[in-house]
């Protein structure tokens, strides 16, 4: 639910001067900022307060790296049967994107099949992801026994956890935070993508204990409880001999995993600390490959349709950013109000009335507040009332629709902006790959060795640093 009025998106045309813009650039960047969305068309009011909101704001502080994409291949997902639309809606939603306030300038804007790396990290996420707990994901269950009409018993669809994993952590750089802004009913979709790249990291990223745990008691103590690693304490004899220690190192390994390693190092660092014993913090060595995402709750208010169900273009009760005064009115008049309030004399409960949902969007406090009080008295009526807030909607509407008619009239130049967008989102992703790839097969440090000479059947490095699956 709103906790007040939305801030109205800014009234001039998105792009800094470039002077404005080198600043910007020049600003440092504490966090970056990835988000999607899917394109299902021309965006309506309740697909813009889901997200754009909390997106221009982040937009706002110079210190995000923001990145926001348009989810092409996510499309296919589901509607893999008919893709002769995604393409235009593409358009339309950078289109939205562009009209809400979205800056290219500040903001990389993208679209996510432009970056074939995003395909090759969701393959090989793909390899170390197990098949339960894509199905487990509840949503998926929910799709399988709720949607008619569309064939979701893919791989794609059972798989889309794992694109959007890749899809993320790909924009994430060792010493920078990385950060999804997502509503409640997200968060377990980005914590599946945190255990997908903590599994990927532990088969592929650098790891291994401190030796010192072999010989000092107190820090193997100390290491044991912090991170409950099922290993008897009482039971080992120091300096460990190799078998104890390759048990300890597997256990202890598996409770990492199971925790997270900068969780482990956090409990790992304040168990040490708090002991006040002057023995060395680096018991753990992790150089993950993958940084793990971070979640920025987000609030979004409640946008019902006009028929007071969920807003859908399908259910045809939305109001789209591009839509006329006229269409506005038409719609907002035949709105759903109070179901109980059947005469113009009952009084209604506007707790109940998806118009008033509407006020909180659109109308300024005082207003707000009358329609409030008004409404229990049956002092105003609910045409008088929708009237009222139709006023609000379409004063709203006018900035951001006359942007889109500009932006609809240039289309070359919104695809000019998802190109610029994607190619500068493509070299994090080269960046990134080029750090996956070595991890995975330790390519260059084996054509480095064919070229010096050293190749040998003896002498090649191993790419994998040692860990086996299923340790
Ligand atoms: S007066 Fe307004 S808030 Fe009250 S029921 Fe009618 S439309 Fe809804």
């Amino acid at each position: 639910m709103p906790t007040g009025r939305q801030v109205a998106p800014p009234k001039s045309t998105p792009g800094l001067p470039a002077e404005a813009s080198a600043k910007a650039g020049a600003a440092v960047k504490r966090q970056r900022v990835l988000s999607g969305m899917r394109p299902t068309g021309k965006l309506h009011i309740g697909n813009y307060f889901g997200a754009l909101p909390n997106w221009l704001k982040l937009q706002a502080d110079d210190s995000n790296d923001c990145y926001f994409f348009v989810a092409d291949w996510h499309s296919l997902t589901s509607d893999y049967a008919d893709t002769s639309q995604i393409a235009q809606n593409s358009i339309e939603v950078a289109t939205d994107f562009l009209a809400a306030g979205l800056n290219p300038n500040k903001s990389t804007i993208f679209q996510q099949s432009q970056i074939l790396e995003h395909a090759e990290l969701h393959l090989l996420l793909s390899m170390v992801t197990p098949l339960g707990w894509l199905e487990r994901v509840p949503t998926y269950k929910e799709a399988l026994e709720n949607i008619q009409g569309k064939d979701l018993h893919t791989y794609g669809f059972l798989g889309y956890p794992v694109l959007q994993a890749a899809d993320i952590v790909m924009y994430g750089e060792p010493n920078l935070p990385l950060i999804v802004p997502v509503g409640e009913d997200q968060v377990a979709h980005v914590e599946l993508g945190r255990e997908i790249v903590r599994h990927f990291n532990l088969f592929c990223g650098e790891f291994h204990w401190s030796e010192e745990l072999r010989s000092v008691p107190n820090l193997m103590r100390m290491t044991i409880e912090s991170l409950r690693i099922p290993v008897d304490f009482s039971s080992l004899s120091f300096p460990l001999v190799d078998a104890a220690w390759e048990s300890f190192e597997r256990r202890a390994r598996a409770r990492v995993l199971e925790s997270g390693t900068s969780n482990a190092l956090e409990l790992l660092h304040r168990k040490i600390s708090e002991s006040g014993e002057p023995l060395d913090l680096v018991v753990m060595h992790v150089k993950p490959v993958l940084r793990e995402p971070g979640v920025m709750l987000t609030q979004t208010p409640r946008v019902p349709g006009t028929d007071g169900r969920k807003m859908s273009k399908s259910y045809n009760n939305s109001i789209t950013l591009g839509e006329s005064d006229a269409e506005i009115r038409a719609k907002t008049k035949v709105m759903m109000t109070d179901p109980a309030r059947k005469r113009r004399n009952d009084p209604g409960n506007p707790d109940v009335c998806p118009a008033f949902d509407w006020h909180k969007l659109f109308s300024t406090p005082e207003v707000i507040e009358r329609v409030n009080r008004d409404c229990r008295t049956a002092a105003i009526g609910c045409v008088d009332c929708k009237h009222v807030m139709a006023d609000a909607l379409i004063n709203w509407i006018e900035p951001i629709r006359a942007r889109r008619q500009e932006y609809e009239s240039k289309p070359g130049e919104v695809l000019e902006i998802l190109d610029a967008g994607s190619k500068k989102a493509r070299v994090v992703a080269q960046s990134t790959m080029a750090r996956v790839r070595e991890a995975v097969f330790g390519w260059e440090k084996t054509r480095s060795a064919i070229s010096a000479g050293a190749a040998t059947k003896h002498n090649l490095p191993s790419g994998r640093h040692g860990v086996k699956a299923g340790e």
